[in-house]
């Protein structure tokens, strides 16, 4: 119950809506009026203090920490403890800012742990995140630092958070108490259950260690160098092996596990292998006569433009330009599809003269329009106005 996630029954990325929901629920089932224990109760409030206030429960992620001090070394200034810090990368381009929102508080869940956290030893499991890039991310590279606060165990203290410790008082250096306890008429029940004034630890804090001042841990700046070359893909991920913070849960901290992801919704370009693709409309008169494409939002960054004059096309039609695509791993590029959409043609019948100018183009034969009566003519107005609309 020491756990201020467990106290609540949420989980550690549970919402601030979550946290609200199950603090209502489990406040109601353990109100003293009606019949529920104090200290749970109480204790309940207290996890529920912690983890609605953003500030105090990012402390509480990182450090296992309840005090209400904002001073300490948890938040760094601006109480953020997070940025992206857009640096230049190997491509002379600058990095990308982007969410923090998303990272935060994850790559840490646990850091520091509770207080009574199960031991569990070996390594920490390992923490995924996304990292939301652009497509010209991917098509150029793109060097970013990843900076957040990193707990790791106090050297001066290994971690016990202590400079001198006594032997527990109360279980004699035991680390667990055994009570006799009348369960019963005559029936006597042993129990062995672990010292609650040392904390199964068998020995107490005599002095507090001044190198992390009882807090086990020390946070330090700490940037992870994310390097995007080009011919990555979407979903590559990155590994940073025990970057993690430290824990008391396990002896060696967990491996921080990046995944690219594509994070560019407004960007029109689809993206699959190393081909792009896009849709484009022209007009009818373009779709006979040739036309030009400036194909915005391409990730070369230059909005290259795409000319055709290779005859008329139908609606639908996919013209391909070669080496528009995205960088391959092994040089080169894809190609970019564009597939093209014809706006609706003119509506109205042509005249005389213009059918006679099409037909010398066209060949075929002109409807002779001057013989139409003029009932029909808007008939066949409005029969195509309703087949367009
Ligand atoms: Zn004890
Ligand atoms: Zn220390």
């Amino acid at each position: 119950m020491s756990d201020l996630y467990e106290r609540l029954g949420v989980s550690r990325d549970a919402s601030t809506e979550e946290i609200r929901r199950a603090y209502k629920d489990a406040a109601r089932t353990h109100h003293p009026d009606r019949g529920g224990d104090t200290e749970t109760f109480k204790k309940i409030q207290e996890a529920h203090e912690i983890l609605s206030d953003d500030d105090r429960r990012k402390m509480y992620d990182m450090t296992g920490s309840t005090s209400n001090d904002q001073s300490g070394q948890a938040t760094t200034a601006g109480g953020f403890p997070f940025s992206f810090m857009g640096g230049m990368g190997p491509f002379g381009m600058p990095g990308v800012a982007f969410d923090m929102g998303d990272i935060f508080g994850n790559i840490f869940g646990g850091g520091g742990g509770p207080k009574k956290a199960q031991r569990r030893g070996g390594r920490g499991p390992a923490k995924h995140h996304d990292i939301g890039l652009k497509l010209s991310d991917f098509y150029k590279g793109a060097e970013i630092k990843l900076k957040f606060n990193q707990a790791r165990k106090c050297l001066d203290c290994k971690g016990t958070g202590a400079e001198s410790t006594e032997p527990c008082g109360q279980c004699g250096g035991q680390g667990m108490k055994i009570q006799m306890r009348q369960i019963g008429p005559g029936m006597i029940a042993q129990t062995r259950a672990p010292c609650d004034a040392c904390e199964g630890e068998g020995k107490r804090t005599m002095r507090v260690c001044r190198g992390c001042h009882g807090k086990k841990f020390n946070e330090r700046e700490k940037a992870l160098e994310i390097r995007i070359t080009p011919g990555m893909k979407e979903g590559e991920k990155l590994t940073f092996a025990g970057e993690c913070s430290d824990t008391l849960e396990y002896d060696e901290p967990g491996d921080v596990v990046l995944t690219l992801r594509r994070a560019d919704e407004e960007n029109p370009f689809v993206w699959k292998d190393a081909d792009l693709y896009i849709s484009k409309t022209v007009s009818y008169a373009e779709s006979v006569l040739g036309f030009t494409v400036t194909l915005d939002g391409h990730p070369n960054g230059q909005a290259p433009r795409f000319v055709w004059n290779g005859g008329p096309l139908i609606h639908g039609a996919v013209l391909e330009m070669k080496g528009g695509g995205m960088p391959k791993v092994g040089g080169g590029y894809g190609n970019c599809f564009i597939q093209i959409q014809i706006s609706p043609p003119p509506t109205k019948p042509w005249t005389p003269e213009e059918a006679a100018r099409l037909q010398s183009v066209l060949g075929g034969t002109a409807a002779n329009f001057e013989k139409v009566p003029t009932l029909d003519l808007a008939f066949a107005d409005s029969q195509m106005s309703s087949l367009l609309f």
